[in-house]
């Protein structure tokens, strides 16, 4: 069985692991990637130290089985320790040094077993045969696109204009002509504006930073990992229903729903609640914790159940609350963040402002009227986008009817022998598919393809 693996980031790496431990291995696995982010995709390439993981080594696992996996490689690279976390929170490029061992680990464990394994670095641009940029053709039993997400869109028609940065990542590169004591404005108040707060502040940046937002809101501040037990909200009751989740998160939580639901529904100003937040990193309450853990263990299974009114109601209306809770930012950042606010460096200004160009750098007009030197987005392209160099492909797979688009998204399957991992999928939620979710659809991918044999 030949199976093809187009996109080598975090998705193929796991796709890649999971074969190679099926029982038999298939017979041929060939990887095709177009960029030279090989192993890293978007998220991992190589970058500045200030651009950190998420998420503590429980929960960056590559193997689905094995939560201990990334821990294991973890141990023989010290340092990178979030004191207020207690746990290693390293640079995004050492955790692309993880994927990077694994795929070889990977490569030469299904070599070993007898399969042969190629990697192609090229973009693939056609299916039926598998076709790539450079006229490459490849016969395959299954092809499975782990193609990542689109590029950034340019909400305010900004690209070509100096000083202007849509894609912000490396910002080993971005940054790099910031000039010290600019005055920086930053599209977005997510967690890659966070990264280029922490960036800035790593370089020494002295200028003022503002960050824009549209509901004037920080993601959460992340809490020190504690072992949490499901004992109503299991793979095998759960509810199909918005209710039926509230339902089962009251009997998870008892009383310890009140301060979650407080936390959620209460008005605060977004400075003071990182305050607050920072202050409650070892809060006792589980409800933030298994909140933000259920959306990652559970939403891509119940997403799809719900009904699609429910559905619409939490991608338009909920968003950005449900985003921050279940990305939230690391400690180490929050305390850059709040030094800085509380300094008068940093500002954030809420609403849908006005961008454009001026004589020199931009004008923003918003709540206040300010002047930037330069502008970076940090808005990053909305869930189920099709990445432009993937675009042909996805043509040709509707050409040949194998797949359809969805008018809210991704791509849906028609027929076997092709599978999608990770935010092209159609079914999945509008939250950014996370390690584990990833690694837990490669196990699950890698099952449906070998049971089939
Ligand atoms: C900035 C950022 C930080 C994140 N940090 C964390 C974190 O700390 N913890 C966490 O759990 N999750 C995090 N995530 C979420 C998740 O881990 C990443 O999104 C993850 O990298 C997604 O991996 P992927 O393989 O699906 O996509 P990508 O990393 O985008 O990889 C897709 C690859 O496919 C290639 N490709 C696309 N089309 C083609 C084609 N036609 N032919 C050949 N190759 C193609 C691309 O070049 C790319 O290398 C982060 C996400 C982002 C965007």
């Amino acid at each position: 069985m030949e199976i093809g693996i187009i996109g080598a980031g975090a998705a193929g790496v796991s796709l890649l692991d999971a074969l190679s431990l099926t029982e038999p291995p298939p017979s041929g696995v060939t990887v095709f990637e177009g960029s030279s982010c090989l192993w890293r995709g978007r998220a991992y390439q190589p970058d500045v130290d200030a651009v950190r993981v998420n998420a503590p080594p429980a929960l960056m696992s590559i193997r689905h089985d094995d939560q201990l996996h990334y821990t294991r490689w973890l141990a023989e690279h010290d340092g990178h320790l979030d004191t207020l976390l207690g746990v290693p929170i390293v640079p995004r490029a050492v955790y692309g040094e993880y994927l990077e061992a694994t795929a070889m680990a990977a490569i030469s464990r299904l070599r070993h077993r007898g399969c042969h394994v190629s990697v192609i670095n090229d973009w693939v641009t056609g299916y039926s045969p598998l076709l790539t940029r450079t006229g490459g053709t490849h016969t395959l039993d299954h092809a499975v696109l782990c193609v990542g997400g689109g590029r950034p869109l340019d909400h305010y028609g900004l690209e070509g204009s100096p000083g202007f940065v849509l894609e912000p990542y490396p910002l080993a590169r971005t940054l790099y002509g910031v000039p010290d004591g600019s005055h920086v404005v930053v599209i977005g108040s997510g967690l890659t504006a966070v990264d280029i707060v922490a960036a800035l502040a790593a370089n020494g940046h002295s200028g003022p930073i503002t960050l824009l937002s549209r509901q004037g809101v920080l993601p959460y501040v992340q809490q020190t990992p504690v072992k949490l037990e499901f004992r109503h909200l299991t793979r095998e009751n759960l509810p199909d229903t918005f209710a039926g989740l509230v339902a089962a998160m009251r009997a998870e939580l008892g009383e310890d729903l009140a301060p979650l639901a407080a936390e959620i529904t209460g008005a605060e100003d977004a400075v003071e609640r990182l305050r607050r937040q920072l202050s409650e990193v070892d809060s006792p309450h589980p409800g933030r914790r298994m909140l933000s853990a259920a959306v990652h263990m559970f939403g891509p299974v119940v997403w799809p159940r719900l009904p699609a009114g429910e559905r619409t109601v939490l991608r338009t209306q909920h968003f950005r609350t449900i985003t921050s809770l279940a990305s939230p930012m690391v400690p180490g950042n929050a305390e850059i963040l709040l030094r800085l606010f509380d300094s008068g460096q940093l500002r954030l200004m809420s609403g849908v402002p006005k961008i454009e160009p001026a004589m020199r750098g931009f004008r923003v007009r918003g709540a206040r009227e300010l002047s930037a030197d330069v502008v970076l987005n940090a808005v990053n392209p909305p869930a189920h986008a099709i990445p432009a160099r993937t675009e042909p492909l996805v043509s040709s797979l509707l050409d040949a009817g194998v797949i359809t688009l969805p008018a809210t998204g991704g791509v849906s399957l028609r027929s076997g022998g092709v599978h999608t991992l990770g935010g092209i999928t159609a079914s999945t939620s509008f939250i950014t598919p996370s390690v584990p979710t990833l690694a837990a659809g490669a196990s699950a991918v890698a099952a449906e393809i070998t049971s089939g044999r």
